[in-house]
């Protein structure tokens, strides 16, 4: 060993007097460059909480968390993204792939804590030192990990559409289908605002996979009328889309539909195998609509006999002698009640409870009831000439073409009202062309009709006359009627409520037309219900039901339109199917 081996320990005992050198933080501030990923920030206003950020984080650093003060609404799950640094690895796939722009990172990245715990948060939910900074990594508007463009249904062009009763919708093939599935990020948002709460993720993702049979019977698990939503659903889904944030929602009721024409009606016992064990227990159902439909569908396949008393000649209530046949030909309604009434289910048809059987006799002869006969009375204008012939109702034109009654509609149609039967009246009328008016009370905005249907109207050349409100109608000289109006102003009420119509006094306006179309609304005919059942109403139309269908007598229970708010197909469907579990745990469980 050499001397300097032996003293050197000495001269480390010497530094130990001096000042230390080392100092807690590097001396320069050292920012990210301005793309770094740093740490995240998130707009908690903008976030939905669709969590796709979480389900493609490899690294399982992303979890979602309730959060105090946000609340679950259509749209929003009410969650949001909790990040964990210990696993995060800062490769911004989440911000890259979040579909509402709210996910970002900031260019910071030094943090300098002894608590481990504190490297687990949820950004925009506790302050942070950057949430305030500009610098860091956003998605650039432009890019997009999925396509924010939809695949484009084929359609019939306007001029070819009011020629015929043809179905204006094509149709995807199987290629433009799975492109379209391909396009989902699986986040489920529109499951939870689907009122049947059908496995939407699952269905689009058996397209891309080209299981139909599989995608077929997921969809039957809530919904057994997939060919009809499949083409006129009002798809509340779409509306909350997480993709519609940056780009189009995906075509949900189209692969809807591409999954239903995929099996011939034929295949569908093979692709469903059902098995049904009759229980010995007997639901009668009075209205074969689709509320009516989907209760019978479920509770069959629950081992229940079911009778359905049908006023008409034919199943499918408004979406057969409503819905015209451009938009939901007969041959595809009839696929979706064919397939339901398959299972062994009895149908009365031509059979009006109150009329050909009372509801007494029903009452007595089955262990439940259900009540699903719609809203069939359409509202009267209550204006001096409705009586004058070739004033008519929206409901009774579109059921006499259903039924191939020849319907008189001339050269000129005044249609009023603002909803889906005065759009489908409107364009019925173009169909056996005639030049139609379309008079509503309030704006264009205000109409409670879809807004394709608008804009199909408008592409098809119905004229519209928006703030109209009707004042009479009168007959002319040459046999037509003259139809007059005012005009309105538009009245603020308030945050809360719509502008409402205030008749401009002083002023008179008209049109000549040879049919005047009205359809400003319907309600329900209860008059087959014995006075001494009044306790089962709410207010006009609606019969009162809990969230569990159930009336205020435990034999009867209602659904559709004359239980619901909604007033569409899928809301009667989901209706049907919650009731028909009611009535189940009723009979099974506890008896009635
Ligand atoms: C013109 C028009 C267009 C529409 N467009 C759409 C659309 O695009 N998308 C959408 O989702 N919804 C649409 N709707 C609404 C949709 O059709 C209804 O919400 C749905 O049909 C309601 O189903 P339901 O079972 O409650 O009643 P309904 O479909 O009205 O069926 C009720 C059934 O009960 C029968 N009935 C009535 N009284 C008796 C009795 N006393 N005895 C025996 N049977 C009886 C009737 O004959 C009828 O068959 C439209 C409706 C209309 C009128
Ligand atoms: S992907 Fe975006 S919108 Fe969806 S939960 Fe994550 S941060 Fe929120
Ligand atoms: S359809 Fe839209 S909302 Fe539904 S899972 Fe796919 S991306 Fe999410």
């Amino acid at each position: 060993m050499k001397l300097k081996d032996w003293i050197s320990p000495f001269y480390v005992w010497k530094r130990a007097f001096e000042k230390p050198f080392t100092v807690p933080k590097p001396l320069d501030e050292r920012p990210g460059s301005s793309r770094y990923r740093g740490f995240h920030k998130n707009d908690l206003e903008k976030c939905i909480g669709c969590g796709t950020c979480s389900s493609i984080c490899q690294n399982h650093a992303i979890d979602m968390v309730p959060v105090e003060g946000i609340e679950t609404t259509k749209g929003d799950s009410g969650l949001r993204p909790r990040i964990d640094y210990g696993r995060c690895c800062w490769c911004a796939l989440c911000v890259d792939i979040c579909p509402t722009t709210s996910l970002s990172m900031s260019n910071e990245y030094l943090w300098i804590d002894t608590d481990a715990e504190v490297f687990r948060f949820i950004p925009g939910a506790e302050n942070k030192p950057w949430d305030n900074v500009q610098e860091g990594y956003t998605r650039e508007e432009s890019y997009h990990i999925v396509d924010p463009e939809r695949v484009t249904m084929e359609m019939l062009p306007p001029d070819e559409r009011v020629k015929s009763f043809l179905e204006m919708v094509k149709g995807y093939s199987r290629e433009q289908a799975q492109k379209e599935a391909d396009r989902c990020i699986q986040c489920g948002i529109c499951t939870a605002t689907c009122p049947a709460h059908m496995d939407i993720p699952g269905y689009i993702k058996a397209v891309r996979e080209n299981n139909i049979k599989d995608g077929l019977k997921l969809m039957y698990e809530t919904n057994p009328m997939p060919a009809m939503c499949g083409r006129v659903c009002t798809h509340q889904c779409e509306d909350v889309c997480a993709l519609g944030h940056s780009g189009d929602p995906i075509s949900i009721r189209w692969l809807k539909r591409y999954l239903a024409d995929q099996v011939e009606l034929d295949d569908y016992a093979k692709a469903m195998l059902v098995a049904i064990d009759s229980n010995g227990k007997h639901v009668a159902i009075i209205g074969a609509g689709p509320g009516g439909l989907s209760a019978a569908y479920y509770l069959r396949l629950l081992g229940y006999d079911i009778t359905i008393y049908e006023a008409k000649d034919y199943a499918g209530g408004m979406t057969r002698y409503g819905i015209p046949e451009y938009r939901l030909p007969y041959d595809q309604l009839d696929k979706d009640i064919s397939y339901i009434l398959s299972l062994g289910i009895n149908i009365q048809y031509n059979t009006r409870v109150g009329e050909d059987i009372t509801f007494e006799q029903v009452y007595t002869s089955f262990d439940a009831v259900l009540i699903s006969v719609g809203l069939l009375t359409p509202y009267k204008m209550e204006i001096p000439g409705e009586e004058l012939p070739g004033n008519i109702s929206g409901l009774e034109v579109l059921d006499m073409v259903t039924r191939g009654e020849k319907v008189y509609f001339g050269n000129r149609v005044a249609v009023i009202g603002g909803g889906n039967v005065a759009m489908d009246a409107a364009r019925t009328a173009r169909t056996f062309g005639a030049d139609v008016t379309l008079l509503y009370r309030r704006r264009i905005e205000d109409m409670p009709a879809d807004e394709e249907e608008i804009i199909d109207a408008e592409h098809e050349k119905v004229e519209f006359i928006t703030q109209a409100i009707p004042l009479r109608i009168e007959q002319t000289e040459d046999n037509k009627l003259r139809f007059i109006f005012g005009l309105a102003e538009m009245v603020d009420q308030g945050d809360e409520k719509r502008p409402r119509p205030v008749l401009i006094e002083g002023k008179e306006h008209s049109i000549d037309v040879d049919m005047v179309i009205s359809a400003i609304g319907q309600g329900a005919d209860f008059s087959f219900l014995p006075m001494h059942y009044e306790a089962l109403f709410s207010r006009r139309n609606q019969l009162k039901i809990d969230e569990f269908c159930r009336t205020n007598d435990p034999k009867i229970f209602a659904a559709g339109d004359i239980a619901n708010k909604t007033k569409d197909a899928i809301s009667a469907i989901a209706d049907g199917h919650r009731a028909a579990k009611t009535i189940d745990h009723m009979l099974q469980k506890e008896g009635i």
